[in-house]
């Protein structure tokens, strides 16, 4: 026996489950859940004849009326040891991957569903760590979540809730957060920056633009905190352009320049709308152009509308890119796929009426770990194109 409520699913909707995805969404249910039950409760899942399916946190008013965190069918109880399982298999499997090492002092170490722990993110920077949490259920396992982290030696603990009001330091303020990335210093600015702070997703991808950056003029847009832009600058680029909308974004990106190069006039900062900028640039003066957008496509009503911005800034940047110029486009929209995204690619090259060859496919980094049942936390698809 277990002592949970028990939601039960509409005929036929249990199908999703058996495959292991994690999300119910509230049209699946078989009847409206018990005004009694609130935001962040541990409800089980059944199908429609009483079989216990599994069991997660439940989200009222939310279109994912309860994100799954384990499927079974035998009634267990949920208790702290479980919580702490799941994060020391989530450490484990960084430990294996050997993430967390002198060269890279930072890593995501829960990534939400792709580690059993669905809605929480923890990525840490030295002896700091960034935690975002979306649901109720697991702002309820804070103390845990805290408690384990001090165990693995973490000094200060940053939480950005969705809700303003609770995000906070949870453990040892610092004000500069500063940590290192291949021989580079990087600022992370907890309290205002976007996310966790920093975009350790493409770690992979901006040690790539660094081995392709020597003797280049570099364009990095949508620099945010300027990851690429370091990279190809401690390559060798002959000059680099980081472009941001954010003035903020500006501001982290010129700091973390600073702390890197005494030399800062190979690198120029514009805060501009990339849209604008990009039709703007003159032709032949690009050897090297990043385009690491935001998601453009938060859900699945406004994909159309997001490949038209994404086949825009393309376009722009293959017409304009010099000849025997390298492209980095990336996507971070979950809604948009690699296929899509392709797509939108051949459309932008097609119109740009440039020869174009695909180097490289990329990926977020393996520490954004991806649940093979849950396609949705593939999240972030690039391509390095060759623009003869
Ligand atoms: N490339 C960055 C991450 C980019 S995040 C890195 O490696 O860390 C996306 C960035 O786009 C954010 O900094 C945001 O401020 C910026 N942004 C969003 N819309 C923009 C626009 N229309 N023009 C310019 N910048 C924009």
């Amino acid at each position: 026996m277990h002592s949970y409520p028990i939601l039960q699913l509409l005929p036929g909707r249990e199908r999703s489950l058996l495959n292991r995805h994690p999300w119910v969404y509230s049209g699946a249910l078989a009847k409206k859940p018990s005004a009694g039950l609130k935001s962040g409760d541990i409800i089980a899942i059944a199908d429609q004849k009483n079989q216990l399916l599994g069991f997660g946190h439940f989200n009222q008013d939310a279109s994912i009326a309860c994100r799954i965190f384990l499927f079974t069918q035998s009634p267990i109880e949920i208790d702290t040891q479980f919580w702490q399982n799941r994060m020391q298999k989530a450490w484990q499997c960084r430990q294996d991957l050997g993430f967390f090492n002198q060269e890279n002092a930072g890593y995501r170490l829960f990534n939400s569903e792709g580690d059993g722990l669905p809605s929480l993110v923890a990525d840490v920077f030295g002896d700091t760590a960034s935690l975002q949490i979306k649901t109720q259920g697991m702002m309820n396992l804070k103390s845990t979540i805290v408690d384990f982290l001090q165990k693995l030696g973490l000094k200060h603990i940053y939480l950005k809730s969705e809700n303003s009001d609770e995000s906070g330091w949870l453990l040892g303020k610092k004000s500069d957060v500063f940590f290192e990335e291949q021989g580079l210093r990087f600022l992370v600015d907890l309290e205002l920056g976007q996310k966790t702070g920093y975009f350790l997703d493409q770690r992979d991808n901006r040690k790539l633009v660094g081995s392709l950056a020597k003797g280049k003029n570099v364009l990095d847009a949508f620099s945010y905190s300027g990851g690429f832009s370091l990279f190809a600058l401690q390559h060798g680029a002959v000059k680099v352009t980081s472009v941001d909308a954010s003035e903020q974004a500006i501001e982290i990106c010129k700091k973390t320049v600073a702390a890197n190069f005494k030399d800062e006039s190979r690198h120029h900062t514009v805060m501009a709308n990339c849209f604008d900028y990009l039709r703007d640039i003159p032709g032949n003066e690009f050897d090297l152009i990043v385009l690491d957008p935001p998601a453009f496509a938060k859900s699945a009503a406004t994909v159309e509308k997001a490949a038209r911005g994404y086949k825009d800034i393309n376009l722009m940047a293959l017409r304009q890119i010099k000849q025997g110029g390298l492209l980095f486009t990336f996507s971070c929209s979950h809604h948009i796929s690699r296929d899509l995204f392709r797509k939108i690619i051949f459309g932008a090259a097609k119109d740009a009426n440039r020869p174009v060859r695909i180097l490289y496919q990329l990926n977020q980094a393996s520490d954004h770990t991806i649940d093979v049942f849950h396609p949705e936390g593939e999240y972030l698809k690039g391509f390095v194109l060759y623009v003869g």
